[in-house]
């Protein structure tokens, strides 16, 4: 495929069979544990063409070379066992609560250090790197929605020996993609907007670097945290819209973030996309636009915010996000999130419904809040 297409085509082009008579113009879902003698499989715990065709457009979309997991987790569980023995993680202190409570258990075993560095302060990251193994970034933040500089901490870290890892779930390749900016190693859970539909658990690890990525198969070849044939073909039909559905979510996004600040019962909102906030001009800087993922604060008191989330018709009260139906959910009723998490934050994941009915689902839920 042509390298100067663009990511809005790269969603529909890449991952095809060859354009032969008959050929088939979707990638079958190949069902079958072992292959003929003779090729590079062999046996279906080391490849599958279905899941081929998927890391082709995710590997294309990202700029690297990538390898799809069983999910988000398994993936990033694979590259927190890059680390060294004994070595040391820098990670965002707002991360996903899976990746920041694996690290915690890995630290109580002895397996590893962990330095937590504010994420959107790159004098800090780079500070904390000094002597470390492996930087992991999440920008936008789970779910504070801090904006990370991207190319200033890989430069940093680069310099320094450390290798740099992106968790890309939150924006996603069509709006950022951290290769281009120094980022050895793209990390997704795919279960979120690449798959789109909430209807799958899948993770993708993309590289540029030859080395890691051998490690890296070897190690989902040998652990066996593998995909599902017809999960990668689910999480494959569902990137060929992928770019229609961020254009629609973060148009939504923006608009309902705009609405929600002038809103009484709410005491603040976090969308890099706002003028004001204080991710914006270098979210401008490295996205391509803001994504579909705002977070807001309500007036009252914790319960007072489930209370909110259970008020909603149109928008499902349920964890998760990225997907083509619009999700809330106040982050700490989960005993993993971080308590440095305000209580009443609630994480909202745009779908692609209409804007207008959105509101005003979102702004009757609202004024029960007054
Ligand atoms: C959901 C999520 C994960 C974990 O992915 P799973 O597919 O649920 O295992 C990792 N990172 C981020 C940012 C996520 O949102």
């Amino acid at each position: 495929m042509r390298p100067d297409l663009s990511p809005e085509t790269l969603v529909v082009a890449v991952g095809r069979p060859a354009k032969e008579p008959d050929a088939p113009v979707n990638v079958p879902v190949v069902l079958s544990s072992t292959f003929h003698a003779g090729g590079p499989i062999a046996y279906a715990r080391t490849s599958n063409p279905t899941w081929e065709a998927l890391e082709e457009v995710v590997g294309a979309l990202e700029g690297g070379r990538a390898l799809a997991f069983s999910s988000g987790m398994g993936a990033v569980s694979a590259v927190l066992d890059l680390v060294p023995n004994g070595g040391t993680v820098v990670v965002s202190s707002h991360s996903y609560s899976g990746v920041a409570a694996r690290l915690r258990d890995l630290e109580a075993d002895g397996r590893v250090r962990v330095r937590l560095v504010p994420v959107q302060d790159a004098a800090s990251v780079a500070e904390s790197c000094t002597g470390a193994d492996l930087l992991w970034i999440e920008t936008p933040t789970n779910p504070a929605m801090e904006v990370c500089d991207l190319a200033a901490v890989a430069a940093a870290a680069r310099e320094l020996g450390v290798l740099t890892v992106c968790d890309n779930t939150f924006a996603g390749p069509m709006l950022q993609r951290p290769i281009e900016h120094g980022v050895d190693v793209v990390v997704h859970s795919a279960t979120k907007s690449l798959a789109g539909h909430s209807d799958v658990l899948l993770g993708i690890v993309v590289t540029t670097d030859d080395d890691y990525h051998q490690r890296l198969l070897r190690a989902r070849t040998l652990v066996g945290s593998i995909p599902g044939p017809f999960e990668a073909y689910l999480a494959l039909r569902g990137i060929r819209t992928l770019a229609l559905r961020v254009k629609q979510s973060q148009a939504s996004a923006l608009e309902l973030a705009t609405r929600l600040s002038a809103h009484p019962a709410v005491t603040s909102v976090r969308y890099p996309g706002l003028p004001d906030d204080p991710g914006h001009e270098i979210a401008k800087r490295q996205m391509d636009g803001f994504g579909a993922i705002v977070a807001f604060e309500t007036v009252g008191d914790a319960d007072a915010a489930e209370a909110f989330c259970d008020r909603t018709e149109l928008i499902t009260h349920a964890t998760s996000l990225g997907g083509v139906e619009t999700l809330m959910e106040r982050r700490r009723r989960w005993p993993e999130e971080r308590p440095d998490v305000p209580e009443t934050l609630i994480r909202l994941s745009v779908g692609i419904e209409d804007v207008e009915d959105l509101w005003a689902d979102l702004s009757q839920a609202l004024d029960g809040l007054l």
